[in-house]
C-alpha cells in the first residue's frame, strides 16, 4: 500500500506507547502519515493542544515520514482537502470496535474515497490508554512503561501539578 497517505487522529492526552506503536507501524506501511491532534476533543483535555502537539512531535522525531498536525472539524472533509487516502486506527478490544465501526461507516458516507484501516493493538500495549496514564501519573505512580521515554519526565512533571 505504498504511495498512500494516511491519518492517525486522536486526542493524545498525552501520547502513550500504544499510540506510538500504531503510528510507527503505519509509517512502515505508508508513504506519509499525518498524526492529527484533536483541538476540541469532547473530553476536556488535561494537556493543552500546544503541549499535546509538542509531546507528540518529540515522540515521533525518529520517523521521517510522520508529520504532526492540529485538527478540528470533520475528519472526512479534512482528508478530502488534504488528499489523504485513509484513516488508521488502533483497536485495543471489542469495546473499541463498536464506536470505531460506526465512525468508519459515517466517514465513508461523507467521503466515499476514504478508507478506514484498523491495526490490532500490540499485546504489550493493548491495555494502555491516556486516561490510565493521567490517573496513575497524577497520583505519583510510575508511568515509565506507558509513555515514550523521551517525553516521560515532562508528562510526569505536568501530571504532578494536578495534585499539588
Ligand atoms: P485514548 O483512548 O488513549 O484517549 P486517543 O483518543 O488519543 O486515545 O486515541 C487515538 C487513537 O489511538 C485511537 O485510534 C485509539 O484506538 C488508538 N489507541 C489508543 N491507545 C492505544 C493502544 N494502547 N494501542 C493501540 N491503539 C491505541
Amino acid at each position: 500500500m505504498k504511495n498512500k497517505s494516511v491519518i492517525c487522529p486522536g486526542s493524545f492526552d498525552p501520547v502513550t506507547l500504544g499510540h506510538l506503536d500504531i503510528i510507527t507501524r503505519a509509517s512502515k506501511m505508508f508513504d506519509s502519515v499525518y498524526v492529527a491532534v484533536l483541538i476540541n476533543s469532547s473530553k476536556k483535555p488535561c494537556f493543552s493542544i500546544e503541549e499535546r502537539m509538542a509531546l507528540m512531535r518529540e515522540a515521533v522525531e525518529g520517523l521521517s515520514n510522520v508529520e504532526v498536525v492540529r485538527f478540528d472539524g470533520l475528519l472526512a472533509q479534512y482528508c478530502r482537502r488534504h488528499k489523504i487516502d485513509a484513516i488508521v486506527k488502533g483497536l485495543r478490544a471489542v469495546s473499541d470496535f463498536e464506536y470505531e465501526f460506526q465512525m468508519a461507516i459515517a466517514n465513508k458516507k461523507l467521503n466515499p474515497q476514504l478508507e478506514t484501516i484498523f491495526l490490532t493493538a500490540d499485546s504489550d500495549s493493548m491495555y494502555l490508554s491516556s486516561s490510565m496514564v493521567r490517573e496513575i501519573g497524577s497520583y505519583g505512580g510510575d508511568i515509565g512503561n506507558f509513555v515514550p521515554a523521551c517525553v516521560h519526565d515532562r508528562i510526569v512533571e505536568r501530571l504532578r501539578q494536578i495534585h499539588q
